[in-house]
């Protein structure tokens, strides 16, 4: 019958409608600001980078090795490398961005920069109040306004951040221990080498004494 469907969909409104008085989950609209419904775990906006502790620039985790930037498909990432090094999460000295830029406004939020990043200093915010009077400059985000804490992260993606936290321990814990197992060869090297060092050498033969 013609317009059934519309019955139907009036039906659904109205129940919504007043069911809402009664129970919250069909409430479906909030006074936003004042109120916000909470965003899920895999929800993506813009790229932010991770630091470590509470010192941004020493404990930020991107060492600029610039493949974000080549593999950003509307190449929206700028990255100017340090000359200096600092130490990264596992203490090894290592090179750290001068200059990290995105232009959000040119961004597509595709997060192919977090997946191609080996050192999961890049992540997806979920920010997205973002709107400026100004379309250039404003847009523009330094890396300055882009790092934040690994507290922040967990804030946002707790369970994505927990796995990444646990990754990072294993690594480390793998590194230390080829580490440690390359010292205790190397000693162990040695001392044979110095075990064999202390034994005195044979005479040579032709030095033998004869009898007379
Ligand atoms: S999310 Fe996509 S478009 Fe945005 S900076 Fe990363 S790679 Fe580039
Ligand atoms: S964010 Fe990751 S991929 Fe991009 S420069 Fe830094 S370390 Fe390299």
């Amino acid at each position: 019958m013609v317009g059934t469907g519309i019955l139907k969909g009036m039906a659904v409104t109205a129940r919504n409608f007043v069911g809402s008085y009664f129970d919250k989950e069909r409430l479906i609209t909030v006074q936003y600001p004042e109120e916000r419904n909470p965003l899920p775990e895999n929800y993506r906006n813009f790229p932010f980078l991770i630091f470590d502790g509470d010192d941004p620039h020493a404990g930020l985790r991107c060492v600029a090795c610039k493949i974000c930037e080549k593999e950003c498909p509307p190449q929206c990432i700028y990255i100017v490398k340090s000359e200096d090094k600092k130490p990264d999460y596992m203490g090894r000295p290592q090179f750290y961005p001068k200059v990290f830029d995105i232009d959000i406004s040119v961004c597509m939020s595709c997060q192919i920069c977090v997946e191609v990043c080996p050192f999961e200093a890049i992540k997806m915010d979920k920010e997205f109040e973002l709107s400026q009077r100004e379309r250039f400059d404003h847009l523009l985000f330094r890396k300055e306004q882009l790092s934040k804490s690994n507290d922040y992260y967990h804030k946002i993606h707790p369970v994505e951040a927990e796995a990444v936290d646990k990754g990072l321990a294993d690594a480390a814990a793998a590194a230390e221990a080829k580490k440690k197992a390359a010292a205790e060869a190397a000693a162990r090297a040695a001392a044979a080498k110095a075990a064999a060092a202390a034994q005195p050498s044979p005479s040579p033969a032709g030095n033998a004494p004869t009898g007379s």
